[in-house]
């Protein structure tokens, strides 16, 4: 009796435990990118809802963004936890090595084989496997992915003025309007700064103080507009960034990088090239050509590293698609890579090697999946992926990221012993709390099981001729 009672009560608490979600109980998460968050920018301003979201959730040191660390790239790992070299997404911009076309960052958005290119992003997993999903402004949104969209989508204006807080508002309103109307599972929302603040002005600035100040007021603005939409029971939201952001030097301040000015190199033993592009840069040498090109800059400056791309470093996963081109330089913090002459004034820039700590991003989360007031140490954003995945219950794609990466943030995992401990009587409480329940079920499965015995001895008794013991065996066996 009583080993049959206690497997009575590990089924009924396994199937509390791992039910699946019902629509009521299911979690619903909200990615939310600040373009070009780096992961210190709170340390020199005031920071009230970031602070808070910290203390009502999980912080980490700072992510590491895939390389190479600019936006389109780093957005699809963020989507699909892929690597670059294997989500294909390989630069802001397309282009075509033979027309030598190029499109800039908005334009490419609308390139639909740039994106559909084998990864799936997130918001059609999860519409493939029953949710609902939507995206506003996140890139990659313009696309269809094996002719699949997410529930709801908004692509921003060609003309889009990415600082607007009142618009900011608006789409944080906009977003909970489909969480709680539409019931979406999973929405990506995509905010264009401090990234533009940063690069025009400098990481260091005070404008950019400024502009952090206004993503801090939008975060609280969103944990508020999630309350007051009756959404912020379920949902989790996680804030993180593409990228960070560090200190171009010119002016004679140090030596710059243009290539036309390297001996032995011309650009005429160049089909195609991809430079002026801060610190990064691809070359497609004539065909011959490559030991020419790849010898005459290897070594022309001491801050500028050339790379034939089957010999990158394979810490920076930048390597193995088709569309990386032959030689791959880039260049130390503070420099970047001028093609013909130097035509790049802005004071701030990314696309720096990932292992720089200015090119590490920020990563918040708050909701019922995550610990409270837990900081973590740094893991790479490619791992967000597989959790968001976990939290929303659907199975992940083929991905380069690891739930174990971060799984020790999720109230599912005991509460890492780096972080506040937990309170001890909140433990005592749950420890006491725990058996209660279990004595109250031992209670009920033994009454009931006293009441049916009593009820079936009385049936016997008044028709003891038509049961048999095996048909009252099978009646209580329920
Ligand atoms: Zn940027």
């Amino acid at each position: 009796m009583l080993v049959y009672t206690a497997s009575l009560c590990l089924l009924w608490a396994s199937c509390i435990l791992a039910a699946p979600a019902t629509k009521q109980t299911r979690q619903k998460v909200l990615l939310i990118s600040f373009d070009g968050f780096r992961w210190d920018y709170d340390r020199d301003v005031d920071t009230p809802n970031l602070d808070k979201m910290a203390r009502d959730g999980v912080k980490a040191l700072y992510v590491t963004p895939p390389y190479l660390t600019i936006t389109s790239p780093s957005h699809f790992t963020l989507l699909t936890g892929r690597y670059i070299e294997n989500h294909g997404v390989i630069h802001n911009m397309w282009f075509n090595t033979t027309t030598t076309q190029t499109k800039p960052y908005y334009q490419t958005q609308f390139v639909n084989e740039w994106w559909d290119n084998g990864s799936l992003p997130i918001w059609i997993t999860a519409e493939k496997q029953g949710r609902k999903s939507g995206s506003l402004h996140f890139p990659g949104t313009a696309s269809t992915y094996q002719g699949m969209t997410p529930t709801i989508k908004e692509v921003e204006p060609l003309l889009y003025n990415y600082k607007d807080e009142t618009k900011w508002r608006k789409n944080a309103d906009k977003v909970m309007g489909w969480f709680k109307d539409l019931d979406l599972d999973f929405v990506a929302l995509y905010f264009g700064e401090p990234d533009g603040t940063g690069h025009r002005y400098g990481p260091d600035s005070p404008q950019r103080r400024e502009m952090v100040k206004q993503v801090d007021r939008t975060v609280g603005y969103i944990r508020d507009s999630a309350e007051r939409h009756g959404v912020s029971n379920h949902l989790n939201i996680i804030i993180t960034a593409d990228h960070g952001m560090t200190d171009v030097y010119r002016n004679g301040l140090v030596e710059e990088i243009t290539l036309s000015k390297i001996p032995g190199f011309a650009f005429s033993d160049l089909s195609f090239h991809l430079v002026d592009f801060g610190p990064s840069g691809m070359l497609l040498p004539k065909p011959g050509r490559l030991e020419k090109v790849y010898n005459a800059l290897k070594d022309a400056h001491p801050h500028l590293h050339v790379y034939k791309k089957e010999e990158m470093p394979e810490r920076l996963h930048f390597a193995k698609h088709e569309r990386i081109l032959p030689i791959v330089l880039w260049a130390d913090p503070g420099y970047v890579i001028n093609g013909y002459f130097p035509v790049q004034f802005h004071k701030g820039e990314h696309g720096f090697d990932n292992q720089e700590l200015d090119m590490k991003a920020f990563f918040r989360a708050v909701g019922p999946a995550f610990h409270k007031d837990l900081e973590v140490g740094p893991f790479e954003t490619v791992n967000i992926y597989a959790l968001m995945c976990h939290i929303l219950g659907i199975t992940p794609e083929v991905n380069d990221g690891h739930l174990d990466a971060t799984k020790h943030m999720l109230v599912t995992s005991p509460r890492p012993t780096s972080g506040e401990p937990v309170n001890y009587l909140q433990k005592v409480f749950m420890g006491l709390s725990a058996v209660a329940g279990f004595l109250l079920v031992v209670f009920m499965v033994v009454m009931s099981h006293k009441m049916l015995t009593k009820k079936h001895k009385n049936k016997r008794l008044e028709s003891s001729k038509d049961l048999t013991d095996k048909e009252v065996s099978k009646v209580t066996s329920f």
